[in-house]
């Protein structure tokens, strides 16, 4: 069994991926090529945002969209400390300050009720993060942010993108949405490659100057920019999979839904859902307390599993002295007692079965 079956996602979709390869080697743009901007405006349509700039990674997508914002050291941004690194990585980089503020104990979303603690005047940016693929609660976000000046408010989206809020679409819920395409996020290509939305022309016209090295004309360099393409070539792929997108998501709904009557029915600890937001399941992960005997045990019957994240980026040791300190003692719990299962649209019936029988054998 596959912890993500990017095989079987593969074969079925060989032919419309290889011709949209063989598209690509023949026209040789392989930078900023017609497939750039087709994928771009595809992606606006499936957002619903005005304006979709693609970056090199997920990572570069949320550097370049701070960039836009002008953060600059000293200041602060408030996100999550329980996230994939990067979500912290590019405040840091920019020689800014994250501001942890600690989740929700049911979804591991950031906990908006404890946001306005932590602004300061200082503030310059909020950096939710939509995870496992369920968006955090961003209208009370983007309110809170509203109240204080107007404050922009970033999704991180890696691992949300097809998910919706208030049948709002992911990505396109706040001033700017970074997604990714890392081969095993929801919408993957076979590389890296990550993508911004925003409906503000200001931004998309910055993140779009900021991608190329900050250049408004050929060699004319308005500001600093980075080298933060995606390539030709990922854009074609994931052109080839938007086909079968929309049947990968209500895969996605079906199997974590049965994961979750599963989960229920057998009182194994899960990862909450909002009535208002669907998750497109980036991983489905479940709460356990003996998390390395349950690994061993699904080791054992050929389960893969894997953990996101063992340890609160505020814990790190490259973060710890870094950031201001302020308690994220739920974070800390979960961390400790979240595991991640198998999951993708192509997990078999028999499989999801085997998987929660392995579970519960004592
Ligand atoms: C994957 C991920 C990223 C980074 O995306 P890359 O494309 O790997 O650079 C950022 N934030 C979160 C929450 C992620 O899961």
């Amino acid at each position: 069994m596959q912890f993500i079956d990017l095989k079987k996602q593969y074969q079925t979709l060989c032919a419309p991926i290889n011709e949209r390869i063989q598209a690509v080697l023949e026209h040789g743009q392989y930078i900023m090529g017609p497939e750039v901007r087709e994928l771009e405006s595809r992606l606006e349509a499936c957002t619903d945002a005005k304006h979709c700039i693609t970056a090199a990674s997920g990572t570069e997508a949320l550097l370049i969209s701070l960039m836009a914002l002008g953060i600059k050291p000293g200041d602060e941004v408030i996100t999550t400390p329980f996230t994939f690194v990067a979500t912290a990585e590019v405040i840091v980089l920019l020689g800014a300050t994250p501001v942890f503020v600690d989740i929700e104990p049911d979804t591991g979303n950031m906990d908006a009720s404890l946001i306005e603690m932590a602004i300061t005047s200082r503030t310059r940016a909020i950096m939710p993060v939509s995870l496992y693929g369920q968006p955090a609660d961003m209208d009370e976000i983007n309110a809170i942010a509203a109240r204080h000046g107007n404050i922009p408010v970033i999704e991180d989206a890696a691992q949300s993108f097809g998910a919706t809020y208030k049948g709002r679409k992911s990505c396109n819920l706040s001033t700017i949405g970074c997604t990714s395409f890392f081969p095993s996020k929801p919408l993957g290509c076979y590389g890296d490659g990550g993508a911004i939305f925003t409906n503000d022309d200001a931004l998309a016209q910055a993140c779009r100057e900021i991608r190329v090295h900050g250049q408004s004309k050929r060699y004319v360099h308005t500001r600093i920019g980075v080298g933060g393409r995606m390539d030709t070539l990922q854009c074609a792929i994931v052109l080839a999979k938007l086909e079968r997108f929309d049947w990968e998501i209500e895969q996605r709904l079906a199997i974590g839904q049965r994961y979750n009557e599963l989960m229920d029915q057998y009182g194994i600890g899960r990862i909450a859902q909002r009535a208002d937001r669907t998750s497109v399941f980036a991983q489905y992960t479940i709460l356990v307390d003996d998390r390395e005997a349950m690994q061993a045990r699904l080791h054992e019957a050929g389960i893969p599993t894997a953990v996101h994240y063992p340890i609160p980026l505020n814990e790190q040791p490259a973060y710890r002295d870094l950031c201001a300190p302020m308690p994220t003692p739920k974070a800390a719990t979960m961390a400790k007692c979240v595991m991640s299962l198998p999951m993708s649209p192509y997990l078999a019936g028999a499989d999801q079965s085997r998987v929660v029988a392995a579970l519960r054998k004592k």
